[in-house]
């Protein structure tokens, strides 16, 4: 086995859930697990500086390879030494592959199909495209993205102008771009597309799979420094997951295997967790396992009690911005809720965000003044409810890694 830019240690193991505590190495430092990372689509965590996500906790950052080929091109990026020097973040970070955005751009435009998918069937007229703050009007507007065998035909969301991604592209993008530990290229599905697609659309991401890494492990001066995740799919399917779970964890390009694995898919939230439990019965215990953009800490602590190492997700920095934030409301460890600062009932409320939070905006302001902020549509809102809300994620998982190690959970 070649040496490997990650170390994954397992330190604990529950004895009552398959949650683990432990540490992933990489060059830029290390994540302790469970962990949750913040997303910089563009190469920013909006309203934040790199310095103050580091500060607030977090180990890592989550850049999207899509947003940073439109703009401001990889090239770019790669000439500053890769993504942690262009945004001045030191601490370790990953990229996704764009397959996600194959999904969003197209199969789910107008469906009102997500991350999260409810259980009925849509049929609607807007959704939002990850992480781009674009919405798109559905039915009649050109979908933007287009699977075939070899890979996807983007069009920009910025210009309109078309790009053709395969694995290899792909792949070579996120080599540009430099993050520490990047993923497969794949194909996202939404979970009501008949069983007979998804077949097909799991054997193309199973090819892709294979020529990601086939791209990966050719560079070696890349292959050297990151490592790479491959990424299962398989829908709601039992057979489907399993076989992606055994295919992707098995599969190798000259004795080199992927350095960990991404879980992917769009979920009925209550499908969720039963494809994770499928997924990981089958993988390998000695390397780290991705849980693709979800970031609801209810949902983190499921995944964690599946044994999931790592989430991602806008959600927590998003809802900071449109003036949602995570509040403690009693004694117990996990319990939360969410809470709307624009509402009318805070205008005149003198306590913190959430009472006894050590995070520099409850510290420093009341309710009332975030709820001005909001209403006056000033950037120091968004800036200050992403402290308090990045901060909640970091508590909130250094008490999953204590309560892992207490036996509790
Ligand atoms: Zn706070």
């Amino acid at each position: 086995m070649q040496n490997r830019p990650i170390t994954f240690s397992i330190k604990t193991r529950s004895t009552k859930s398959h949650a683990r505590v432990g540490t992933i190495e990489t060059p830029h430092g290390v994540i302790q697990t469970p962990a949750f990372i913040p997303v910089g689509t563009k190469a920013t965590v909006k309203g934040i500086t790199p310095e103050m996500v580091k500060d607030l906790g977090a180990d890592s950052m989550l850049a999207n390879t899509y947003h940073l080929y439109l703009q401001p091109g990889d090239e770019i990026i790669k000439a500053h030494g890769g993504l942690g020097k262009f945004m001045n973040y030191d601490g370790p970070t990953w990229t996704d592959s764009g397959g996600f955005q194959a999904f969003s751009l197209g199969v789910a435009l107008g469906k009102n199909i997500t991350k999260f998918t409810s259980s009925a069937r849509p049929g609607y007229d807007e959704i939002s495209l990850k992480g781009s703050g674009h919405k798109v009007e559905s039915e009649n507007a050109l979908l933007p993205a287009k699977v075939d065998e070899d890979g996807v035909m983007f069009r920009s969301i910025i210009d309109g102008s078309a790009h053709y991604f395969t694995p290899k592209k792909s792949i070579e993008i996120q080599q540009n771009i430099g993050a520490d530990i990047i993923f497969a290229f794949d194909e996202c599905t939404s979970p009501h597309e008949p069983v007979e697609y998804q077949k097909r659309s799991l054997d193309r991401t199973h090819r892709w799979a294979l020529e990601s890494l086939k791209t990966h492990v050719e560079n070696t001066e890349a292959f050297s420094k990151q490592a790479l995740f491959g990424i299962i799919q398989g829908g709601r399917h039992e057979d489907l997951r399993k076989e992606s779970a055994k295919f992707i964890s098995e599969l190798s390009y000259n004795g080199i295997e992927f350095d960990g694995f991404g879980i992917g898919g769009s979920f009925a939230k209550e499908d969720m967790i039963t494809a994770v439990h499928w997924v990981n019965s089958i993988l390998p215990e000695n390397k780290p396992r991705h849980l693709l953009g979800i970031g609801e800490p209810s949902d983190i602590i499921k995944g964690v009690m599946e044994g999931c190492d790592t989430f991602d997700c806008v959600m927590p920095t998003r809802n900071a911005r449109t003036g949602t934030v995570f509040v403690n409301d009693s004694a117990d460890t996990f319990s939360y809720v969410n809470l709307n600062l624009k509402n009318a009932k805070y205008k005149d409320d003198l306590g913190p965000i959430e009472w006894g939070c050590e995070c520099y905006t409850c510290k420093r302001y009341t309710r009332a003044y975030m709820n001005h902020l909001y209403k006056a549509g000033e950037m120091l809102a968004g800036t200050l409810a992403t402290i308090h809300n990045l901060h909640f994620m970091a508590k909130f998982m250094e008490k999953v890694r204590g309560e892992i190690v207490a036996g509790n959970l």
